[in-house]
C-alpha cells in the first residue's frame, strides 16, 4: 500500500560559535559574491551589529528597519528588497519572522541570524505575524543558513534564554498532542520528527540546573535544541512536534492579554497544565522551568486568573483542525481553574 508523501524542507547550513558574525559575508556566498543583501533589522539591534555586518559584507548591506511583527514590514520589506538577492533577518524574533515570509514571497534564500534565543522561529519553516487572517503561525520556507554568534546572543538579557527554554520544554506535549492525534484522527505521525523534538525538550528538563546558571555552555545548549526543533518541523513537514496543546494556550492569551510575557513563557506555563493533563510528571516541568529562572505562574507575567481560564476554555477553538489534549478533554470554567489552581499556575 502507498503511503502519504510529505515534504521535508531544512536549512542547508548552520554556523555556530562565539565571533562568527564577522563571517556573515562568506557565509551567505561565499568569497567574492556581489550582489546586495537586504538585512532586515529592528533599530536597537541594528546599532548593536551594523559595523560588523557591513564590514563583513563590504559595503553590500542594505539595510531595511522592522518596527513590527506585523504583514505591513513584510511587504515594506519585500518591496524595499527587491533588487537584493537574498534576506538577512537579524534579531530576537520580528526581523526573523518578517526577513523570513519577505524571502519566502520574493523566492530568495533567507538567512537567519538571532541575536537572542527566546524562541525557535530562528530556524523553523514557521513566521509568527500580526495582520494575517489568524492568530497562529503561517508555513514559509526555513531559513537556507542560520548563523548564530555566541558572543551576541550571551550578551541578550537572561529573561530572552529563559524564554527560550520555555518554547524548548513545550515539545513534550506538543509531541503528546500529535502522538493522541495520530491515534484519535489518523493524522500523519512521524516518530522520528517527534524523537528530534523531545530530544530538544530534555536538554532542559534534564539540564535545568546547568542551563539555570547561564554559563556559555547553557547558550550553546539552547541555540543548538532550538535550531534541532525547527528542523524536526522541517522533516515533520508541519508544527506538530513543536507546537500543540500549550502553543494554543500561549496564541489564545496572546489575543485577550496582548504584550503580557513573552511568546516561550506563555508556552511553558501552558505546557505545565497541558503536562497534568496528559497524564506526564508536570511538576518535573514546573522546577525545570524554575531552575532556569522562567515564570511558573500567571502572576509573573502580569496575566490574572480569569485570563488564564478563558485561554483554557477557549483555546482549541482558534485552530478546530488541531486535535490536541484539549479537543479531547473539552474543559469547563470549572475545571480549567481546577486545573490551574493544582498546577499553580494561578
Ligand atoms: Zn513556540
Amino acid at each position: 500500500m502507498a503511503t502519504a508523501s510529505h515534504l521535508m524542507t531544512l536549512p542547508t547550513k548552520v554556523l555556530i560559535g562565539e565571533g562568527v558574525l564577522s563571517q556573515l559575508g562568506e557565509f551567505i556566498e561565499g568569497p567574492g559574491g556581489k550582489r546586495m543583501v537586504a538585512v532586515a533589522s529592528g533599530s536597537k539591534v541594528r546599532s548593536k551589529v551594523k559595523e560588523t555586518i557591513d564590514s563583513s559584507l563590504g559595503g553590500r548591506a542594505m539595510w531595511i528597519e522592522v518596527a513590527a511583527a506585523d504583514t505591513k514590514n513584510v511587504e515594506r520589506v519585500v518591496r524595499e528588497s527587491a533588487e537584493t538577492g537574498c534576506i538577512v533577518g537579524v534579531g530576537g524574533g520580528k526581523s526573523v519572522d518578517v526577513g523570513k515570509l519577505a524571502a519566502f514571497r520574493r523566492h530568495v534564500p533567507f538567512f537567519s541570524v538571532p541575536t537572542s534565543a527566546s524562541h525557535d522561529g530562528i530556524s523553523s519553516p514557521f513566521a509568527s505575524l500580526k495582520g494575517l487572517d489568524r492568530p497562529y503561525s503561517v508555513m514559509a520556507l526555513p531559513p537556507v543558513g542560520i548563523l548564530a554568534d555566541l558572543g551576541v546572543i550571551g550578551s541578550a538579557p537572561r529573561r530572552l534564554l529563559s524564554s527560550g527554554c520555555g518554547d524548548l520544554v513545550s515539545k513534550l506535549t506538543a509531541v503528546k498532542d500529535w502522538q493522541l492525534a495520530g491515534r484519535v484522527t489518523g493524522e500523519y505521525y512521524g516518530s522520528y520528527a517527534a524523537s528530534l523534538a523531545l530530544m530538544s525538550a530534555n536538554v532542559v528538563l534534564e539540564g535545568s540546573r546547568r542551563i539555570g546558571r547561564f554559563g556559555a555552555d547553557s547558550v550553546r545548549d539552547v541555540v543548538e535544541a532550538l535550531i534541532s526543533t525547527g528542523v524536526a518541523a522541517g522533516i515533520a513537514g508541519s508544527s506538530r512536534p513543536c507546537s500543540g496543546s500549550e502553543h494554543l494556550f500561549s496564541h489564545y492569551l496572546d489575543s485577550i492579554s496582548p504584550g503580557a510575557g513573552l511568546h516561550g513563557e506563555k508556552c511553558g506555563i501552558g505546557t505545565i497544565m497541558m503536562a497534568k493533563l496528559h497524564g506526564l510528571d508536570w511538576r518535573a516541568v514546573r522546577s525545570a522551568l524554575a531552575h532556569v529562572r522562567a515564570p511558573v505562574a500567571a502572576a509573573e507575567i502580569g496575566v490574572s486568573e480569569n485570563e488564564v481560564i478563558e485561554s483554557l476554555v477557549r483555546a482549541s477553538s482558534i485552530r478546530p483542525d488541531r486535535y490536541t489534549i484539549l479537543s479531547r478533554r473539552r474543559l469547563t470554567r470549572k475545571s480549567a481553574a481546577a486545573l490551574a489552581a493544582s498546577t499553580g499556575v494561578i
